[in-house]
């Protein structure tokens, strides 16, 4: 390999948004057969706004947003995110939250006028042993069935109502898809969201292989999965959460909108927002380390 190739190669992929460390990732880069696309913020925009808000019987309308709004002013993720700017929207304040606790691939907890309040998915109701309401249950199914991501609100140990939340794909994810499909490459849609909005996302980028409901801990463990049946897996996040993937993956890969953690777990950092950066890094490598051999 002659340096002055690889120098070459990796200063076209700095005009390409491709931020490539070291000569090592251009060869993984090149072998890998298997693509995971994490779903928020890489096959996503991540840009995610509320769009109903359905509370339970007993409940208001405002009361779900204020106690779910005063927690979710405690979290960074892009769900809270769009919670607390609903809730700012629409309630002339929010009362402070105590106690307050992220709980990864789960939710949220804190206290909020004396009242213990949850705000999450379904499993961590049922985790808590919190019935849901068959009425809720069936509103919050349809939501999901359509690609929405449904959160519930739980005042002291009681479903209090549920938020739907929408995110939408990125315009070129779709062609990107494809491209890295033409290379012959596998792809496999990763997300600790629910089973229906995976599959709506999958089905509107045209991924078939889908897992949905990976905690955060167990992103790690679906990379190591695809190695032990023999891939060679590229791994593409962006999240919080996307660290121990990206480096369990034979290349990890870190949209550059990202968490700090992220990034220093990849191996290749992509600068560019568009999809079509992933199909670019590997046929990047491929020409670069043709013109080598
Ligand atoms: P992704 O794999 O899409 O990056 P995460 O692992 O961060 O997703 O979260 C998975 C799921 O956990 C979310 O779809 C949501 O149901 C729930 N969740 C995580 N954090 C929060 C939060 N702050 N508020 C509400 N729900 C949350
Ligand atoms: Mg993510």
């Amino acid at each position: 390999a002659t340096p002055t190739a690889l120098m070459a190669g990796v200063g076209r992929g700095a005009q390409l948004g491709i931020l490539i460390k070291g000569p090592d990732a251009l060869e993984a880069s090149r072998s890998v057969d298997t693509v995971v696309l994490d779903k928020t913020g890489t096959v996503t925009t991540g840009k995610m706004t509320v769009t109903d808000c359905r509370p339970a019987d007993g409940f208001t309308m405002p009361e779900v947003l204020r106690f779910a709004g005063a927690v979710e002013a405690g979290s960074e993720h892009a769900i809270a995110t769009a919670v607390v700017t609903a809730a700012r929207a629409g309630l002339p304040g929010l009362p402070p939250v105590d106690g307050f606790c992220a709980l990864p691939g789960l939710g949220a907890r804190g206290e909020v006028d004396g009242h213990e309040v949850l705000v999450g998915n379904t499993r961590l109701l049922a985790d808590r042993g919190i019935p849901v309401p068959a009425d809720v249950a069936e509103g919050l199914a349809a939501a999901e069935g359509e690609g929405a991501t449904a959160i519930l609100v739980a005042l002291d140990g009681r479903v209090a109502g549920f938020l739907v939340i929408r995110d939408v794909v990125k315009p070129s994810a779709r062609a990107a898809v494809d491209a890295l499909h033409a290379l012959g490459l596998r792809t496999v849609l990763l997300t600790g969201d629910n089973e229906a909005a995976a599959r709506a996302v999958a089905d509107e980028v045209g991924v078939t292989d889908v897992r949905a409901g990976v905690l955060p801990a167990e992103k790690a463990q679906v990379i190591d999965a695809l190695r032990a049946g023999g891939a060679r897996v590229a791994m593409v996040g962006d999240g919080i959460n996307d660290g121990p993937a990206l480096a369990t993956a034979d290349l990890g890969m870190a949209m550059a909108k990202g968490s700090d953690i992220a990034l220093r777990s990849a191996d290749v950092v992509l600068v560019r927002e568009d999809l079509h950066v992933v199909p670019d890094a590997i046929r990047l490598a491929d020409r670069t380390l043709r013109i080598i051999r």
